[in-house]
């Protein structure tokens, strides 16, 4: 596939057949119902003014308001945008969330700006943009920017229409109405659905190897559950290398010494192997936590684990999809293992919406009744289809926004 924006638009036309979707549906679905592009100015530190370019895709607002994360980087693309806006609407719908799929973004690097700088970049897209509050479009985050570009979004946001509104903007500080356990939400949904999918294959938890490539926010709360869950984590890998023990890597000490080192090469006790490897191990479950396309058709042949759990967005290509369900490997989708993070924002909404705040365990508790029941919908889907979770996924998701679609006489 050329790009994720052709490879969305596959996953979609995949899932519409297998469900028989009118065509009509399906051709409005594949392209977002609104997108914009547009420019902000920046005066930067040197008194030279840049004009950055930026977007924002609405998939498709049939469930609810279009939400979710504003991604910053140098390479961003409007197809990128348009595609993840896509993912937002699936995964939206399969969470059981009433929000449509949205995404905006920035193309600039945040790492060569100072603070002020990309403060405000950050606080420019919120102008140019105006996003129209907590009913119509909720920014949230994405790559290239956390809890702080939140905080200055929601001040933003705040100045211009003189209301607090801490339901317009997601991801935010808990000091400014965020939800507690927001961090954790996606890492804690991948582990969920990496247990069950492990129940249904019949693993004993203790006798089961696993690696994980990706020690970020979401690859090192998949660990840290794994881990206390008895499972033995054989590989972790990074940006800067790859760890192995084939005696079973101590997470708890590999998060200590991440937090003093940055990374996770020469931990001690552990050999390096090269990250490539990760891909190729005898492990049992494959969890890529990092980037797109690492699962690819150069690589999927060699893949020796019986379950593949997506928790970083787009990690297989479709090329690749095509060989692990020939090879029968059990895939759980992105578009459930990682909604976890989708699941909470909504939370996070329903809070600001009412001024209150939940317990962390209300916040887990919830999280785990919706992941785990999409997970049981999906698999039975995939049954009565006869296709991959993925496209029980997809078919899942889309029989929902169709029906709202149809309901609305849009079709
Ligand atoms: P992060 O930046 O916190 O961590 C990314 C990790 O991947 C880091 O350990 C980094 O060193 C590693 N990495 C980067 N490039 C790599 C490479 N080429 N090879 C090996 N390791 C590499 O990011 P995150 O929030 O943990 O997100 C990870 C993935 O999960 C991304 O694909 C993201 O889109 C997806 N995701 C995240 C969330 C969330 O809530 N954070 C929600 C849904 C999906």
């Amino acid at each position: 596939m050329k790009d994720v924006w052709e490879t969305a638009r596959y996953y979609l036309k995949v899932a519409a057949e297998a469900i028989d979707l009118e065509p009509e549906i399906t051709e409005r679905l594949s392209t977002p119902m609104r997108f914009v592009e547009f420019t902000i100015p920046v005066r930067m530190d040197n008194g030279d003014k840049k004009l950055f370019i930026a977007y924002r895709s609405h998939h498709c607002d049939a469930l609810g308001p279009c939400k979710d994360g504003t991604r910053v980087k140098p390479d961003l693309t409007p197809e990128e945008i348009k595609a993840l806006s896509m993912f937002m609407s699936i995964k939206h719908a399969i969470g059981d969330i009433p929000a449509g799929g949205g995404k905006g973004g920035i193309k600039a690097d945040p790492y060569s700006m100072s603070k002020g700088e990309y403060e405000r970049l950050i606080r420019g897209f919120i102008r140019r943009l105006v996003p129209k509050g907590a009913m119509i479009d909720v920014p949230g985050a994405d790559i290239g920017t956390g809890e702080e570009q939140m905080a200055w979004m929601l001040d933003e946001y705040e100045q211009i229409t003189g209301m607090h509104s801490p339901a317009a903007i997601n991801d935010k500080p808990v000091a400014l109405g965020g939800s507690k356990g927001g961090y954790e939400a996606t890492g804690r949904g991948v582990a969920l659905c990496t247990f069950e999918a492990c129940k249904d294959l019949g693993f004993e938890f203790d006798k089961t190897t696993v690696a994980i490539q990706g020690f970020g926010q979401v690859g090192s709360v998949t660990a840290k559950m794994l881990f206390e869950k008895g499972f033995k984590i054989l590989c972790v890998s990074d940006i800067y290398g790859a760890i192995y023990d084939p005696k079973g890597i101590n997470i708890t000490n590999l998060l200590e010494y991440v937090k003093k080192t940055g990374k996770v090469v020469e931990f001690p006790g552990a050999q390096s192997i090269d990250s490539r490897k990760i891909f190729e191990l005898d492990v049992d479950v494959l969890i890529p936590a990092a980037v797109q396309d690492v699962i690819t058709e150069d690589n999927a042949d060699r893949i020796k684990a019986k379950l593949v759990v997506e928790a970083a967005n787009g990690p297989t290509t479709p090329e690749a999809d095509a060989i692990l369900s020939r090879k029968g490997i059990r895939l759980i989708p992105d578009v459930l293992a990682n909604s976890g993070g989708a699941i909470v924002c909504h939370f996070e909404r329903i809070q600001g919406l009412s001024n209150d705040w939940w317990e962390e365990e209300k916040v887990y508790q919830m999280l785990e009744k919706r992941i785990l029941g999409a997970y049981k919908e999906i698999s039975s889907i995939a049954q009565e289809l006869k296709v991959t979770r993925r496209t029980a996924a997809w078919a899942y998701a889309l029989r929902k926004i169709a029906e709202a679609m149809r309901l609305r006489g849009w079709s």
